[in-house]
């Protein structure tokens, strides 16, 4: 079978060669992204893989199926990209990614707790600013076995977040709408109150839904212990930010963990001019008890592999009619 790959990033090559060398497939590799200027190059493939942002419209899908494509892969969890009535009605199956190692954004929420955690950041600014290597009790940390931490949302992520904490010996609780009675050994589910009063870290990993947007504001954050950490490594619009930075400034947050801001898709994944970059951003990269990485949670050898290689088996069980679970409805 003949694929083709837009947007292909360097990361993503040897796994793909890897997984055709495998299965007899051919892969041909595109940088470019699928748009209605660069379908055509999809002529003589049987079908696609994308990885983009950028929308895929209506003449795309009804330009695919006139080349007899009757699928898009995409090597993502997200499909905000796609038009699915269009692509339904070009007769378009699309496809994606949703779980690919949830062990990596788990990973990457843990090491931002504990660099918080250890007040490494404020070191560093005492000892770039001033040659300042002295140790005073503001600075003073806590260990990770004596904490409670604190997840809203125990799904793949929050589940994969609440083993790794509790192999460290921390207390964890959690908030979530449908318990999994398989993560009793790991965790005790509570109320959203009770995760909020008593987490010395805070772990957000529910989706952005109409319900749970801006779910970290002002009253929660009041609720929040004093000199708690907020760790958040699913989307941007689950906090106020701005009340994050005024809780932060305050000193009634003791640090932020970030991955992702509300704000982020006009600059996270681009190398930009200064003035590009929001004012929240500036504030909050000031602050020495603040991480923030630019969304790459995700972004380990083993999710990489993952996506690229569920992307392309599902691109052959679709055109084969054969069952996959990953079929966007
Ligand atoms: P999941 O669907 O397995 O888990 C989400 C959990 O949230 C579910 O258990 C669900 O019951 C719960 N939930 C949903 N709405 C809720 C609400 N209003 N209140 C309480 N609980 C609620 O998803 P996942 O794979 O664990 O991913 C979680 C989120 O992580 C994704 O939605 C995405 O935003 C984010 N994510 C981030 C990265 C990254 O690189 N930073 C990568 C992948 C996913």
């Amino acid at each position: 079978m003949k694929i083709l790959m837009y947007s292909t990033h360097e990361h993503e090559r040897t796994y793909a060669e890897e997984w055709a060398k495998e299965t007899g497939n051919q892969v041909t590799m595109e940088m470019v992204p699928l748009t209605k200027e660069t379908v055509a190059m999809a002529k003589g493939y049987d079908g696609v893989s994308v990885q983009q942002t950028s929308r895929i419209d209506e003449e795309v899908y009804r330009a695919l199926h006139e080349l007899g494509i009757k699928q898009i892969s995409t090597r993502t969890a997200g499909v905000d990209m796609f038009d699915l009535q269009a692509a339904a009605q070009n007769g378009i199956t699309i496809t994606n990614v949703a779980i690919y190692s949830p062990r990596a954004i788990a990973e990457m929420g843990v090491t931002h707790a504990m660099y918080l955690l250890r007040n490494i950041g404020r070191f560093n600014q005492r000892m770039e600013n001033d040659y300042d290597f002295r140790w005073s009790g503001d600075l003073i940390a806590k260990e990770i076995y004596t904490c409670t931490v604190g997840l809203i949302g125990a799904g793949h992520i929050g589940g994969a977040t609440a083993q790794i904490y509790r192999a460290l010996g921390a207390r964890v609780i959690a908030f979530d709408r449908h318990p999994d009675p398989e993560l009793a050994p790991y965790m005790e589910y509570v109320d959203f109150e009770t995760v909020l009063k008593e987490s010395d870290i805070l772990s957000l990993h529910v989706p952005l839904l109409p319900s749970t947007e801006k779910m970290i504001d002002a009253a929660a954050i009041a609720k929040m212990k004093d000199n708690a950490i907020l760790i958040n490594m699913a989307r941007g619009g689950l906090v106020d930010t701005q009340t994050l930075i005024d809780a932060l400034n305050s000193g009634r947050l003791g640090g932020a963990g970030l991955d992702t801001l509300a704000d982020e898709t006009t600059y996270f994944g681009k190398q930009v001019d200064a003035e590009e970059v929001p004012d929240d951003y500036h504030e909050l990269e000031e602050m020495p008890n603040v991480v923030i990485t630019p969304h790459v949670a995700f972004f380990t050898n083993v999710a990489v592999r993952n996506m690229v290689r569920i992307s392309l088996d599902d691109v052959v069980a679709v055109i084969k009619g054969q069952r996959t679970k990953n079929i966007v409805k």
